[in-house]
């Protein structure tokens, strides 16, 4: 099993036949396990004997699914969770404590910004953001308290880079954590773990899924932080995964490697041809020898992904207008679906911020965020070509 790649790993790894020989893993909706004796039981509460206790934190199936993305991630450890969100609370509950200061890049997921901004806050953990792609900035913002470096890369909707490698010596040097959320990657193009991060966070919800059905989240790492730490909080506080949504997330892995090869080379060839395109200003995708940071992308990741935005030429209204002309692609925030989503980020995703700061750091109102699905290529270019083209014919 050592030498089996990430392919066959995805598909033949943790799982357990049971006694009905099932070729495609079996789901176990139960909430509680019975037990043979009192002493039985009393023995598995203790943790003196392995074995299943409660869904809330042993399910055969959710294990299925920690099991391989544990291996997938090259993590120690994995522990499912309800949503993504629930994965980076849980995380930060299980790993920092108040006085502690988490640093953060300011290129996060927003909803994790309010998490660490309003309720972190509130439990005395001391927060402060830093540009994504600024490596002295990160430096300079270490204080004596940091115990957690926590990012994206690449980061939803501009796609900047960060480099995993340097900000885990960094970590390392001041005993400090680096957790990052790999949300946009999979480790089918990013191994965080290999590239020196201690945790990956999941939002299952998305490319692990792959067809926009469950909520889901995982936190892979070591026994210690992550099969102690973390799952200490999951057991107490209950955001735990359903067996349900387990198997549908050990089934979106098992055509995961593939899914992802698909929507970074469609995601590619789409970056391409949008930055001939005459009304568009500039195109964000790591897989462009324009972007900023394509050669660290091009070490970090073995694909651009599947997220790429751009500017129009032009207003909030022509951002709109290229939105609104197309037929099938889905209007929705979404992403890491099979579908190709679209979206405008300064009035969606991002509305919450500030206006001066949202425009400072990039998020103009002509900027489009496409999740590039697996629907013909010609197909998503022609549904995007009808706006493009009528911006240029104004
Ligand atoms: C969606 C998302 C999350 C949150 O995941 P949910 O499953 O929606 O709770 C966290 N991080 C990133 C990068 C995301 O895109």
């Amino acid at each position: 099993m050592e030498n089996w790649s990430l392919d066959t790993l995805a598909i033949r790894m943790g799982y357990e036949r049971t006694h009905e020989q099932e070729n495609s893993e079996a789901i176990f909706p139960t909430s509680s396990f019975v037990y043979r004796s009192a002493q039985e039981a009393a023995q598995r509460f203790s943790g003196e004997a392995p074995g299943n206790v409660y869904s809330r934190f042993t399910n055969p199936t959710v294990r299925t699914f920690e099991n391989k993305l544990a291996v997938l991630e090259g993590g120690e450890a994995c522990v499912a969770t309800a949503s993504g969100m629930s994965a980076i609370l849980a995380c930060c509950m299980g790993l920092l404590k108040a006085g502690d200061h988490l640093l953060s890049s300011s290129s996060i997921f927003g909803t994790t910004k309010v998490l660490f901004t309003k309720y972190l806050a509130n439990f005395g953990i001391e927060v402060s953001f830093v540009a994504q792609t600024d490596q002295q900035a990160w430096s300079a913002a270490i204080q004596p308290n940091t115990k957690m470096l926590f990012l994206e890369t690449p980061s939803n909707p501009l796609t900047e880079v960060a480099d995993i490698g340097f900000l885990a010596g960094l970590a390392k040097q001041h005993q400090a954590l680096l957790v990052v959320d790999n949300c946009f990657c999979t480790p089918i193009l990013q191994r965080p773990i290999a590239l020196g991060a201690d945790i990956v966070i999941h939002s299952a919800t998305k490319f692990l899924d792959g067809q926009g059905r469950c909520l889901g989240g995982a936190v892979v790492g070591s026994h210690e932080a992550v099969g102690e730490a973390v799952r200490g909080v999951i057991r107490t506080a209950g955001p735990s995964m359903s067996p349900f949504n387990a198997w549908v997330f050990l089934k979106g892995l098992e055509t995961l490697s593939l899914r992802m090869k698909a929507h970074s080379a469609a995601a590619q060839s789409l970056a391409e041809w949008l930055s001939e395109h005459p009304a568009v200003e500039q195109v964000f995708y790591p897989g462009l020898t324009s972007h900023p940071q394509h050669e660290l992308a091009m070490r970090q990741q073995s694909g651009g992904g599947g997220l790429l935005s751009f500017r129009v030429k032009g207003d909030q209204a022509a951002a709109w207008s290229v939105i609104d002309a197309t037929q099938f692609l889905s209007i929705t925030a979404n992403l890491g679906d099979v579908k190709t989503s679209i979206t405008h980020p300064a009035t969606t995703t991002h509305c919450r911020v500030e206006p001066a700061q949202r425009i400072a750091t990039g998020i103009t109102d002509n900027l489009v965020r496409i999740s590039v699905g697996l629907e013909d290529l010609e197909d998503i270019k022609a549904d995007l070509s009808r706006g493009l083209d009528a911006l240029l014919a104004k």
